[in-house]
């Protein structure tokens, strides 16, 4: 039988999430479970795929089953599709395996054309609303499919409503509504120059093609990389029987959370909008009513609401967000979906569920997404401070967090200003998806429409963003860039700051406190702690972010970058004159001053680290970092080497790199010149005996070799590492224990890691020098043309960001083969940016890594990243 490409709601289930979309598998779970949902069909992922791989056709055979298929639903509803009887109209969404709020287009009342409008407003006795549903269909279809631009359209509806001196849609008459259509549709043929297209089945094949299409928009693009989310996935469409909450009173549409999405509150959490479609509840347009008012509105419709809502938690053993309909009276569910939330609100529901023995501490562990835990480490905004400043308006509270900054009033502003260097605040009468990348630059996001579920509310709250939405009080005019408020002008050189737990809005610029890991968070990252194998350990090279890092649950450091504590101005004036050295004897007079300073920074760190495993690793610094290039800093180094600047730019001309990330850096400068390797060496070890001696503690400090890719590298230094340290230990007459081990980040020592474990107490994977290396392109230029390479999709996601499980991670493999080949117990670790990623502390896991090092606000991301690693793929 030849594959199968589409499925009526009735054949498929939860568990056909890849096939079907999330979308497709929960209405066909729901139709399972007996809750009243329009019927409908999904067109597969797959179909999806075969579409990009046809060249974007989709092919007759799968023209042929979504008819047939069609003719199928056709029977089940009792309606004809295109038919002068009882005609069926369809919604036609998109709905891929992970939801991407507002990110793909939908078109309504599908079925329309100027037939069935005729037959819909006699069978419902309702002119105004089948006009209404087809100058609505005409406008989307026309936008989506056709490239129109909708507000092309709305500003036909505008001229007409002044024409006809009304203020709102919904005091347009049928009449009015009529001519409203032809209007749209002569605007059509205008643009177009075809009339608008009548067959309800070509409406519904190119429809599904726009939603196919839309898969891949600059939109969806940004959405899918923020998100981890490949776009070999594709995306399922979903056509569904509409029902109207347009149809008078008694009908309704709405938005609805089992919990509070913003605080997790067990409680009910909905907002609907009497007489209108669903879109004008998640677009802002109208400010919609809380359900508790549809109890009184509606009492049975609103128990069986409440009763739905429940079994849907239940069954899914999670929040969920769903959007119903009440046609006339009648109850639908359109869709339900594990619910965004604030990373608050995850945390409370995950431990609330848990008390309530709706899920297992396990289960708990794989509902919370570790990169959301971001948001609960940045600062808050100081109480104090926050007295001196004045509230100015107060919206609803739709995304936590604390945003301070200047106004920005469009995203491609905030954008600009954000590259630019600047804080901004994005400020907008309601969002839209197109807005994506400016509510990424900005700070916080404030709108003045829009409810607790509209778009800005929801994808802030996705990515984290403090926002808050609705604030009814601001008037914004985009156009001259200013926002009024209480009658005082606004300008874009002008700071707010946002409290998006509390929905107020300050005039000025507030101070922040920093965060602490506490309540639900402290209880749910204890689980998380209980059930992990992997270690977490941060990238620190300050006192300070040593500090932070233990207070965020770091279990020892993974790597400190020595010459990144030389960049402060006085201290990198002496590394400079360590670098320019032409003599041994230059060379150790500056390394000499720099051993005190090391050696005090080392003790700050075993300190603040409190008797944790401290790994320092050996000077590793391209040269371009650290040579002067400004006249006058040449000018006063050289008058303190006493030589010419003629003379000294002639050295800085001879160690001029024409590639210093490959050039002379890592162990190669402890090979010509030892006297770095043991000037460190003496830094690490002496602080050690004088903290542990201090503090009566045990550190055991890790001298790590970087960028070895020879077993006699590390063999040469290791021994300059052992002969200073040993002598010191004698000297000082102490039992100090110390490792010696090296980075790998070089593919040559993945592949002879057998050789190298010989020598080394333990491996941290350097994945930043070994992605730049494996792929042989660089990492500080590789920005400028990767852009492409996501356009054109040869690679979904940043492989400095995320591990390229595919090729560099299988030199990890390797060198963790051979590695433990020789050696059964060898330490591993890694210490690139990828410690910190979630997805590849997975692989890290599932590899036998020791642990991963990540920097100090990350340490709780990847504590939780590795309990789920754990939870999905169990290891001793
Ligand atoms: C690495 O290369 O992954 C690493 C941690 O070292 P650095 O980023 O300092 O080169
Ligand atoms: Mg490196």
């Amino acid at each position: 039988m030849s594959k199968k490409y589409v499925y009526l709601f009735s054949e498929g289930d939860a568990t056909m999430k890849n096939l079907l979309g999330g979308k497709g598998a929960n209405l066909a779970e729901m139709t399972n479970i007996g809750i009243p949902i329009p019927m409908g069909f999904t067109v597969t992922t797959e179909a999806c795929n075969k579409y990009y791989d046809d060249e974007k056709v989709i092919t007759p055979e799968i023209i042929e089953e979504i008819h047939a298929t069609m003719n199928k639903l056709e029977e089940v509803t009792g309606k004809s599709f295109g038919g002068t009887v009882n005609p069926l109209l369809v919604s036609v969404r998109s709905g891929a395996r992970a939801s991407m709020p507002g990110m793909m287009d939908t078109i309504l009342n599908l079925g329309l054309n100027d037939e069935t409008v005729e037959v819909v407003a006699k069978e419902t006795g309702n002119e105004r609303f089948a006009y209404d549903s087809y100058r609505r269909f005409i406008m989307m279809f026309a936008d989506v499919v056709m490239d129109v631009d909708k507000k092309d359209f709305e500003e036909i509806l505008h001229e007409m409503k002044e024409e006809k001196g009304v203020e709102l849609d919904t005091e347009l008459s049928a009449e009015d509504l009529k001519e409203l259509v032809v209007k749209f549709k002569n605007y059509y043929k205008e643009r177009k120059g075809e009339d608008f297209p009548q067959d309800p089945k070509a409406q519904l094949i190119e429809s599904i093609t726009a939603v196919f299409r839309s898969w891949d928009n600059p939109r969806a693009n940004v959405y899918r990389r923020m998100n981890d989310i490949p776009s070999s996935w594709g995306t399922a469409v979903n056509v569904q029987e509409m029902v109207f909450g347009n149809k008078g009173e008694t009908s309704g549409s709405g938005v609805a959370f089992s919990r509070n999405p913003a605080t997790g509150e067990r409680k009910i959490f909905a907002e609907y909008l009497m007489n209108a479609q669903g879109e004008d509840v998640v677009a802002g347009i109208r400010t919609p009513q809380p359900i508790e008012e549809l109890e009184k509105q509606m009492p049975e419709t609103y128990n069986q609401f409440v009763e739905i809502v429940n079994k849907l938690e239940n069954h899914y053993h999670d929040m969920q967000d769903m959007e119903f309909t009440i046609e006339e009276g009648k109850l639908f569910f359109l869709q339900t979906r594990n619910g965004k939330r604030t990373a608050q609100a995850a945390l409370k529901i995950a431990v609330d569920m848990v008390e309530e023995g709706l899920v297992t501490k396990e289960q708990a562990i794989l509902m919370m997404d570790p990169k959301q835990l971001d948001t609960l480490l940045h600062p808050a905004f100081d109480t104090e401070e926050m007295k001196k400043h004045e509230i100015i308006a107060t919206g609803l509270p739709a995304s936590p967090g604390a945003a301070t900054g200047k106004i920005a009033f469009s995203a491609l502003e905030a954008k600009e200003r954000h590259e630019a260097g600047e804080k901004v605040i994005l400020v907008r009468q309601e969002t839209s998806p197109e807005d994506i990348e400016g509510m990424i630059a900005a700070e916080g996001i404030l709108t003045v429409r829009g409810g607790m579920t509209s778009h800005a509310a929801v994808v802030a709250r996705g990515m984290g963003a403090c926002c808050v939405a609705g604030a009814g009080a601001i008037k914004v005019d985009e156009k001259n860039k200013t926002m009024t408020v209480n009658g005082k002008v606004y300008s874009s050189e002008d700071y707010i700051s946002l409290d998006g737990s509390t929905g107020d809005v300050y005039e000025g610029n507030i101070a922040t406190v920093e965060p602490e890991i506490s309540g639900h968070f402290g209880t749910f990252m204890s689980w998380a702690d209980e059930i992990r194998s992997l270690k977490v350990r941060t990238n620190a090279d300050t006192p300070h972010d040593a500090a932070q890092a233990i207070k965020f649950g770091a279990e020892g450091i993974g790597l400190t970058r020595t010459e990144h504590m030389f960049f402060a101005e006085d201290r990198i004036f002496i590394m400079r004159q360590m670098i320019v050295a032409r003599t041994e004897e230059a060379r150790r007079a500056a390394l000499e001053k720099l051993l005190p300073m090391q050696k005090g920074d080392f003790k700050g760190l075993y300190k603040a680290m409190e008797g944790h495993p401290v790994t320092v690793r050996f000077l590793d610094p391209p040269l371009h970092e650290f040579l002067p290039t400004k006249e006058k800093e040449i000018a006063d180094l050289a008058a303190e080497l006493k030589l010419s600047v003629a003379d000294l730019n002639g050295i800085i001309s001879d160690l001029h790199e024409f590639n210093p990330m490959m050039g002379h850096r890592g162990c190669r400068l402890s090979i010509s010149y030892p006297e770095i390797a043991e000037m460190q060496t003496r830094a690490v070890i002496e602080a050690a005996i004088e903290v542990n001696e201090e503090m009566g503690w045990n550190t055991v400090p890790e001298i790590m070799i970087p960028l070895v890719g020879e077993v006699n590298e590390l063999k040469y230094v290791k021994n300059i590492v052992k002969k200073t340290a040993d002598a010191i230990i004698a000297e000082k007459g102490v039992e100090l224990k110390y490792l010696v081990g090296t980075m790998i980040e070089i593919p040559r020592a993945c592949v002879t890691a057998d050789e190298i474990a010989k020598e080394a107490d333990f491996f941290s994977f350097g994945t930043n020098d070994l992605t730049q290396m494996s792929f042989g392109f660089s990492r500080d230029d590789a920005g400028t043309f990767l852009k492409h390479y996501y356009d054109k999709k040869i690679y979904d996601f940043d492989p400095f960001a995320k591990l390229d499980q595919t090729g560099v991670g299988q030199f990890v493999k390797i060198a963790v083969e051979k590695g433990r080949g020789v050696k059964e117990n060898l330490k591993l670790g890694v210490c690139g940016e990828h410690g910190g990623d979630p997805s590849s502390v997975h692989f890290f896991h599932e590899n036998g890594l020791d642990y991963v090092s990540c920097s100090p606000f990350r340490v709780p991301v990847a504590r939780l990243a590795a309990a789920q690693a754990q939870v999905k793929n169990p290891r001793k």
